[in-house]
This record gives C-alpha cells, sequence and structure tokens, in this order.
C-alpha cells in the first residue's frame, strides 16, 4: 500500500497525511465510461481518451479539509445527477426550488479550485492563479455565505435537441468571457461558468447567479448554439461511439 504523505494541505495549509482525493468527484463520471471502462474525456483538443479507471486523483487535502468537501459532494450528486428539470417546459430557463444555491456554488467552486491546484493532465488548462486559488480557499474554509458576486457562477443545461447531455464531462478551461475571466467546466452534462474576477460581471445577469437562497436558475443551452463544444462533441461521438444519453426528464415522459 503506497504511504500517504505527510505534507502541506493544500486547501487550509496544516501538514497533515494527505488523502488521495478525486479532482473531480468520481460520481461525475458515471455516466462516462466505456465498455472497458475507460474514461470518455475530452482531456485533449484531439480527444483522447484517457484510460484511467477510477478518475484523476491525487495528493491534495487533510482529511479535514477531504471532509469539508465530501459534504458538498453528498449534497450536490443527487441534484446534478437525478435529470432533475420541470417537465412540461422546454423554456430556455427553469428554476431547482428547494435546493440551497450556496451548497451547490461551494461544490462548483470547490472543483474549479482542485482543477486548478490539479498537477494531473487534464486539468493543464485551467490556472486561476496564486491569488484567486488562496481567495477561493479561504472562502472554501469559512463558512460564511459566498456573496453571489464574489466567484460569480451561472449553470447551464447542455441539450442536443430534445435530450440533456447527461454524460458529458470535458477538461476545465479558463476562457474569456465578456471581458472577463470564466472557469468553464463541464460534469454531468452541466456547463459551468466560474468568473474568476476581482470585479462585478454585469448586472443583467445579477438574476441568474448562484446566491444566498434555496433556489437555483438553470438556462438550457443546446450544444448547436456552442460552435467550441458542439465540434468536440460530434468528433467525440465519432471517435467512441457515443450514443447521446437519454435524459431521465424524457425517459420519464
Ligand atoms: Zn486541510
Amino acid at each position: 500500500m503506497t504511504k500517504r504523505p505527510h505534507a502541506l494541505c493544500r486547501l487550509c495549509g496544516q501538514v497533515a497525511n494527505l488523502c488521495n482525493s478525486h479532482v473531480i468527484p468520481k460520481w461525475c463520471y458515471q455516466n462516462s465510461f466505456n465498455k472497458k471502462h475507460q474514461l470518455k474525456v475530452a482531456a485533449t483538443p484531439d480527444l483522447r481518451l484517457k484510460p484511467e479507471q477510477d478518475g484523476y486523483k491525487e495528493y491534495l487535502l487533510c482529511e479535514n479539509c477531504e471532509q469539508r468537501f465530501s459534504l458538498l459532494e453528498s449534497y450536490a450528486k443527487p441534484i446534478l445527477t437525478d435529470g432533475r428539470a420541470p417537465d412540461a417546459d422546454r423554456e430556455f430557463a427553469y428554476a431547482l426550488n428547494g435546493v440551497d444555491a450556496q451548497k451547490i456554488k461551494r461544490f462548483i467552486l470547490s472543483v474549479v479550485w482542485r482543477c486548478s491546484v490539479s498537477s494531473s493532465a487534464p486539468f493543464y488548462h485551467i490556472d486561476i492563479g496564486d491569488k484567486h486559488e488562496k481567495n477561493m480557499a479561504n472562502a472554501l474554509l469559512l463558512d460564511d455565505a459566498i456573496p453571489a458576486q464574489i466567484y460569480p457562477t451561472l449553470i447551464y443545461r447542455l441539450m442536443a435537441g430534445p435530450d440533456a447531455l447527461k454524460d458529458l464531462i470535458r477538461s476545465p478551461s479558463i476562457e474569456r468571457i465578456e471581458g472577463h475571466r470564466c472557469a468553464r467546466v463541464i460534469l454531468s452534462g452541466y456547463l459551468f461558468h466560474v468568473f474568476v474576477t476581482s470585479h462585478d460581471v454585469p448586472r443583467d445577469w445579477e438574476g441568474w447567479l448562484l446566491r444566498e437562497i434555496n433556489w437555483v436558475p438553470i438556462h438550457r443551452v443546446d450544444i448547436g448554439d456552442l460552435p467550441w463544444l458542439k465540434e468536440e462533441w460530434e468528433k467525440l461521438r465519432e471517435h467512441e461511439q457515443l450514443q447521446p444519453v437519454l435524459d431521465a426528464e424524457r425517459a420519464g415522459q
């Protein structure tokens, strides 16, 4: 058995025996394994399959911090994997009522932070910089609410026509959107935008940001309207005969 390193926890800075943590929680990959149980991760621009059997793991966190993230993951998992969405409407947006948006935001930030501090190849395209790694770690360590305009976070449900793309996962990256640096993460068929900026994002986005409220707004966006992703998705399907997974919301109709 590999000896756990006794080293600095990347989140809290304490010296401790570190846990071999998933950079992205394993359940985010659950629909994303092929028949050989290889992970379908669009990790590089040429979309090579990565043969990892168990997702990507690294020694990053002490047990307390691992537990802190694990609670967020347990909360987020059923919400992000059961395909819940209002049946009736195919409107461009919907809301998940009774869902703690603050916990979902913390979960998303915890993923962005882990991907940024990770040294694994699929996460090379995301680096939020030392200052923001530190500030985000501090925000995640405190139990205070993270205001809407601090690391503003938006959620999109990725659609291919009527189907929600449950099994799409992609290497996260940093992009520039409306002049702001933005971490772009795709997990479980959701696209998350986290703005890594010290400036406020445009006021007309305010209503869509995750805030301290039991209500999570989600936009639907068709993959055909995202040229940067459409091409990758088509290549991935060709490459791996990946069938778009019918979303539970459709299967249940
Ligand atoms: Zn720690």
